[in-house]
């Protein structure tokens, strides 16, 4: 008997259909001796209906208090769904009850929708648990010092379900969603594609900071800092699948490199069409160019990626870096107006059809040439680099944007990544 947090996505919520379904799985799992926390998200599409009533009422630039209310309002989704399951957990004939994050408590700071958790309190939840009932906890939700409501921003529900996973020393936190793990590639781009059995949660961390979308980043972040195992899986097998094989399933982020297994170098690709590309050209060579010119995005609120500076040549240089593409033209514009003046750079340049690929794998730190070999492999394929960066555990590259099907596909197989592992 083990104490399990189960975390169900939006789709899995999605009808009452479902909703029955989950409550079967949970039953399951319950009525094999375990003692259940369910953490449900939304039903699918019920966080962008809120939200876009509240768009409908408020004016473009939303005064103070505007972002409280969000709050007050996009967290009614959770809920309703966590009400919703407790119900269908009744139907089943087992104990359930449902909590709000203010009830709990999930502490979070003020931030309205991104706030990050503080601390749980997990008391009420254990006494419920001790009578033997299933306990469900609204994901994304949470409550401030002041008791206003907060969300934890768009895909918190990982989070939530995470960190009272935490909270509750829990066996594992299982993952419920429409994709049956995390796999080597998006299978969209590549179908030789695999699943990961395991994946470090260094590994994890990279790919959804790289774009990959299975999991909320914060999410990560927090199972690595409160050595949380958790486990992606999907939601579509019949609830009645054998629970030993259930709890085998997906994939499953770990926290220790298996000696056993001789791990892959690299473990993944990611990649990401989201960013454009901003070149300030004949930039003079002297100190504070790089703050002068990243300074003033920054102070915009624009996030920057991948930044290169090239070697000068009569004092002078180029320097790029990327943008989020809908950040793209505020930044291109503000450089003009007030940095290309100030800076005396020659002009400014930019590029939108632009991705980022890359390899990630913990097997990088102990091996030398993967990145050449990454390099190598695009340049059989013609496509030319025009921005790299790296880390301890993976490269990235920037290439055009019409190459980047071909970039993944090269390298998940130049990887041997469609090879099954030991
Ligand atoms: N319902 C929230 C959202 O749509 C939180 C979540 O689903 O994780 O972003
Ligand atoms: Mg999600």
């Amino acid at each position: 008997m083990a104490l399990i947090v189960h975390k169900y996505g939006g789709t899995s919520m999605g009808s009452t259909e479902r909703i029955r379904n989950v409550a079967k799985r949970v039953a399951k799992w319950a009525r094999a001796g375990h003692q259940m926390v369910v953490v449900p998200s939304a039903m699918s599409g019920e966080t962008n209906r809120l939200l876009g009533l509240a768009k409908e009422l408020a004016p473009a630039t939303p005064g103070a208090g505007h972002y409280r209310e969000l709050d007050m309002l996009a967290s009614t989704g959770e809920q309703a769904s966590s009400a919703l399951l407790a119900i269908a957990l009744q139907a089943e004939g087992l104990e359930a009850v449902s909590y709000a994050g203010w009830q709990v408590q999930v502490k979070t700071d003020s931030a309205y929708t991104k706030a990050r958790i503080e601390s749980i309190d997990d008391e009420r939840v254990r006494a419920d648990l001790d009578a033997g009932r299933v306990v469900v906890i609204t994901g994304f939700q949470g409550v401030d010092e002041g008791g206003n409501i907060t969300t934890l921003g768009r895909g918190g529900s990982d989070t939530s379900a995470v960190a009272i996973a935490a909270a509750l020393k829990a066996h594992e936190c299982l993952t419920f969603t429409d994709v049956d793990g995390v796999y080597t590639t998006d299978p969209r781009v590549e179908p030789d594609a695999r699943r990961l059995k395991t994946v470090s949660f260094e590994e994890m961390l990279e790919m959804a900071s790289l774009g990959s979308k299975v999991l909320q980043i914060r999410s990560v972040e927090f199972a690595g800092k409160y050595k949380v195992p958790l486990r992606v899986l999907s939601s579509f097998t019949p609830w009645d699948i054998d629970i030993e094989e259930e709890a085998k399933s997906g994939t499953l982020i770990t926290f220790e490199e298996d000696e056993n297994m001789e791990k892959a170098v690299v473990s993944g690709i990611a990649f990401n069409r989201d960013e454009a590309k901003i070149s300030v050209l004949g930039v003079p060579d002297k100190p504070g160019i790089a703050y002068h010119i990243l300074g003033a995005v920054a102070d915009a609120n624009i996030e920057v990626d991948v930044i290169i500076q090239n070697l000068s040549k009569d004092g002078r240089t180029d320097f790029s870096f990327t943008v989020h593409r809908n950040d793209y033209a505020r930044a291109v514009d503000l450089l003009k107006d007030k940095v290309l003046p100030t800076l005396g750079a020659a002009d400014i340049v930019g590029d939108t059809k632009i991705c980022k690929v890359s390899i990630v794998g913990i097997g990088m730190r102990s091996h030398v040439g993967v990145a050449s070999k990454m390099f190598r492999v695009l340049s059989e394929e013609g496509i030319n680099i025009q921005m790299i960066s790296t880390s301890e555990i993976k490269t990235s590259v920037v290439i055009d944007e019409k190459y980047m099907e071909l970039a993944v596909r090269a390298l998940h197989k130049a990887f041997d990544l469609d090879q099954p592992t030991a």
